[in-house]
């Protein structure tokens, strides 16, 4: 813009504008950018798209690796950020998460969910593949009984999302629900 020199001309039969780059033309236009500004000007490519057009079109372009791209990184992003969480526990087992996830697909063995429990303090995870939605209440109790066997501590709270919004609910212990 400074100097009001032309790099480079192109002639356009259609809505593109076609470049035909090689070592010696255009070499000078593409000298002063980087390959972040390329991602970005080429509507963020892949890296290794990226690099080949880099190496076959834009011979003296800075070739660096490109940096951290937040919008790739939000763009492939399927769902929102999850709320921030200001639960705190001091010990394990204050406070247990779980989640039911079915499989799109029966495992050999016949099972088609699989129930993940976690434990917020220390974020040791079990997980347990069931063959029926309605084995999840029984795997649960199982599980309880196994916390309180094993570590001799009742586990006080539970979240889990009901098929939609999350809860915390207190746990009730199971002498009480198989009661
Ligand atoms: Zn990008």
């Amino acid at each position: 813009l400074r100097t009001q020199t032309v790099l480079m001309t192109s002639s356009s039969s259609g809505d593109l504008y076609p470049f035909f780059g090689n070592k010696s033309t255009g070499g000078r236009a593409f000298s002063i950018t980087t390959s972040d500004l390329w991602h970005r000007r080429l509507g963020h490519p892949g890296k290794s798209s990226l690099a080949s057009t880099i190496s076959n079109f834009l011979p003296d372009c800075n070739n660096s690796a490109p940096s951290f791209c937040e919008a790739c990184h939000l763009g492939r992003q399927p769902r929102l950020a999850f709320a921030s969480s200001n639960n705190v526990t001091t010990a394990p087992f204050q406070l247990v998460h779980c989640d039911l996830w079915t499989s799109p697909v029966t495992s050999f063995s016949g099972f088609a969910y699989y129930l993940v429990v976690l434990d917020h303090y220390t974020h040791y995870s079990w997980t347990f593949p069931l063959r029926a939605k309605s084995d999840t209440s029984p795997t649960l109790l199982r599980f309880f009984q196994y916390i309180l066997t094993q570590f001799h501590v009742l586990i006080k709270c539970m979240q889990y999302d009901n098929g939609g919004s999350s809860s915390i609910q207190p746990f009730v212990p199971f002498s009480l629900i198989m009661g």
